[in-house]
């Protein structure tokens, strides 16, 4: 079980959290072609290695945050609110 650490409660077990997907994905301007609409709404990195996700701590505080975690290992390398960017090392 992955143990999340929530940057408003704490370090928390898996279960009180969900996992909102990818994360940093821009909804493009609404002029954009099928195939480009397409693209922001289904396809997704499916990263094998470090992963940037959206997590929401729902049965907690109820807030969204960005973790880095590593898809092979599960291993969290980093937490960091919604308005924060990654850090550095993980882009
Ligand atoms: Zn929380």
């Amino acid at each position: 079980m992955l143990r999340i650490s929530c940057p408003y409660c704490g370090t928390r077990d898996e279960v009180e959290f969900h996992c909102g997907g990818e994360a940093h994905i821009v909804r493009p301007e609404p002029a954009v072609n099928d195939r480009e609409w397409a693209n922001y709404l289904f396809h997704r990195k499916n990263t094998k290695g470090i992963h940037l996700e959206r997590w929401c701590h729902v049965f907690g505080c109820g807030q969204w945050f960005h973790i880095a975690r590593d898809t092979v290992t599960h291993e969290v390398h980093a937490v960091y609110e919604m308005t924060e960017s990654p850090p550095e090392l993980l882009r």
